[in-house]
């Protein structure tokens, strides 16, 4: 083992900044006793106490030399998953200029950081790369023979988050890998997201991090297929449903919904008839004041899609999904009307829309709709709704189809039942189609000697978010739980007692021996009593915890996994041999 030492030199002595193993009295361990009460979630709290990270302000922390080291872990671990897919590293600059953004209408995203030069150009601090990669690969790439090429960079990316959140779960400013293809075609694209796809998969297996992949939406971003790896987390910000027969899963945002709903015939019903709602505008005021539940009322919500108008019905214990019915519609975005147009349309206040009698209006009702057929809706008038309504006979309804919110319990498409559970969005891949290429002119010529434009995808995975759901779903009441492959030192060591020469003798020749072996061991020399060693410990996780104490005197030494609740104990004879071999171990099985 060299770890960069020229020509195998033994020992440590001669190379003093020996990055993989340190000795505690020289490194920087600020751990807290108490978390500061901006913590929001466990793993927020114990990455502050642990000392990992440190809030400079909201959404912007500096990363600590542990965090530090953690950080450089999984970003070793994407970058060489991500060499291994055949994606070939780049790094583009932090500040973009704003005439890039225009050409893709990008220039107005609501997160973007604006600045200007001395001149007075402006732009923007980069918050993924597009534009920018669009801008290098349509000044190099001319020719179908040109690709396939997958290009990435690992670098700062910025936010302005309006809630930024838990430490690095959400900043302003954080690290991610984003990554790009091109190809020639979809089918090519397609490849090239499997890549990505099984780079990522690795990826996290190899920091022990398990994940779930979900169908997702693809926000500012745009672009058709995408896909979402979260981790389970009560801790997430993101609603994901599951079918567990299938294991068919989507993120709320974009789950499909299943389920025979046969149409209702408007068979014996009473009549639609008017009554007087005063002032009751929302679903629990109208159904509270006719005495009805919920799902006995079919809410009418009015949107713009360009500039057709749009009355989409949604049971009343239902939610409208604004993304689904852009995508049924085929269109970009729904926009709700305001008030003012609300009026035009229905000559009524918000509350009291309704489909009957609307004109100039496209009807969409949301499949729920269709087996009902005695229900509320609004009238079109100032306090005043209909009862006993029935569509078809009352109103046509132009299209029925799912344009819901999926929630807890709803059918899935497969046929099982939706579960509704929390996850981390730790990462996110999608095929782009041509939306940038075409906008930017990038574009090829195929051996046909046509000129196209290249088809793309992109990539992107928050290191910092990574690192900070690993300790999220890793952790006990004592501290972080990391796995070797993640933990900023493999091993840590102590002597039980500081005082004893020979506990302490024993201790810097482990440390040396752990250091020939490339194992990276952090050796608690410090001037502290043993109990708090074995406490920073614990919080900051090692995965291996290696004390010389009173049973040496029986040719042992104390081991203890920090995942295991028992401490083992190992023969002295040949220790370093065999912790290094452990360590080794573990990491093989983790690479698997
Ligand atoms: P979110 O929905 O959580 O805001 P996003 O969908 O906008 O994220 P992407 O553009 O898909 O994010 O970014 C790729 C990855 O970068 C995400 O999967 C996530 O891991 C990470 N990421 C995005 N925003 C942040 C942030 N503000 N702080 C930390 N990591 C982030
Ligand atoms: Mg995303």
């Amino acid at each position: 083992m060299t770890f960069g030492v020229p020509f195998g030199t033994p020992s440590f002595f001669f190379f003093p900044y020996n990055h993989q193993a340190m000795r505690a009295s020289q490194f920087f361990l600020p751990t807290l006793r108490e978390a500061p009460t901006e913590a929001e979630t466990a793993s927020h709290r114990l990455l502050l106490r642990a000392g990992f990270i440190k809030r400079v302000s909201a959404g912007v922390y500096s990363y600590l030399p542990l965090g530090l080291r953690a950080i450089d872990k999984v970003r070793q671990i994407v970058r060489e998953e991500a060499n291994k897919a055949g994606s070939v590293e780049l790094l583009m600059p932090t500040l973009v200029p704003f005439e890039l953004l225009e050409e893709t209408g990008r220039d107005t995203v609501e997160v973007l950081y604006k600045t200007t030069d001395r001149t007075g150009r402006p732009f923007a601090l980069g918050f993924t790369h597009e534009e920018v990669i669009t801008d290098i690969v349509r000044s190099f790439i001319h020719s179908y023979r040109d690709m396939p090429i997958t290009l990435y960079q690992i670098q700062t990316k910025f936010r302005d988050e309006p809630r930024p959140r838990a430490g690095l779960m959400r900043g302003k400013e954080f690290i991610m890998y984003d990554a790009y293809s091109f190809d020639i075609d979809e089918q090519a694209c397609e490849t090239a997201y499997e890549a990505q796809k099984q780079a990522y998969i690795r990826m996290f297996q190899r920091m022990g991090l398990e994940t779930l992949i979900c169908d997702a939406e693809a926000g500012d971003i745009g672009g058709g297929m995408n896909q979402e790896f979260m981790v389970i987390s009560e801790a997430g910000e993101d609603k994901v449903l599951l079918d567990e027969k299938t294991g068919y899963a989507a993120n709320a945002e974009r789950c499909d919904i299943g389920g025979d709903y046969e149409l209702a015939m408007p068979a014996s019903s009473p009549k639609a008839e008017l009554v007087e709602t005063p002032n009751k505008r929302t679903v629990e005021e109208v159904t509270e004041f006719l005495n009805l539940k919920p799902e006995h009322l079919v809410k009418t919500l009015l949107l713009k899609a360009g500039d057709k108008n749009i009355a989409a019905l949604i049971r009343g214990d239902h939610e409208l999904n604004p993304l689904k019915l852009a995508r049924r519609l085929g269109v970009e975005k729904v926009d709700l009307m305001s008030a003012e147009q609300v009026m035009a349309i229905t000559g009524a206040d918000v509350g009291f829309a309704g489909p009957i009698g609307l004109e100039d209006t496209i009807i969409i009702a949301d499949n729920a709709i269709k087996p009902m057929k005695d229900f509320v809706v609004g009238a079109n008038r100032d306090d005043m709704h209909y009862m006993h309504v029935c569509h078809t006979r009352d109103f046509s309804v132009d299209m029925f189809d799912d344009i819901r919110l999926a929630q807890d319990g709803d059918p899935s498409r497969s046929g099982g039942r939706l579960k509704e559970i929390k996850g981390i969005e730790v990462g996110h891949i999608f095929q782009l189609g041509t939306k940038y290429s075409a906008a930017m002119g990038a574009t090829f010529t195929t051996p046909e000697g046509d000129i196209q434009p290249i088809v793309m995808g992109c990539y992107g995975l928050g290191i910092g978010r990574t690192l900070q759901a690993i300790v999220e779903v890793s952790h006990d009441e004592n501290g972080i739980i990391l796995p070797v492959s993640v933990a900023p030192f493999e091993v840590v060591l102590f002597t039980a007692n500081a005082e004893d020469d020979a506990q302490k003798q024993k201790a810097e020749s482990i440390y040396k021996d752990l250091i020939e072996e490339g194992i990276e061991v952090l050796w608690d020399d410090r001037e502290e009593r043993a109990g708090v060693k074995f406490k920073d410990a614990d919080l900051i996780g090692y995965p291996l915890r290696v004390v010389c104490g009173r049973a040496m005197h029986e040719g042992k030494i104390e081991i203890k996994w920090r995942h295991k609740s028992e401490s083992e104990l190992i023969d002295l004879e040949n220790a370093s041999q065999t912790i290094a071999k452990m360590i080794k171990e573990e990491k093989q099985r983790l690479n698997a």
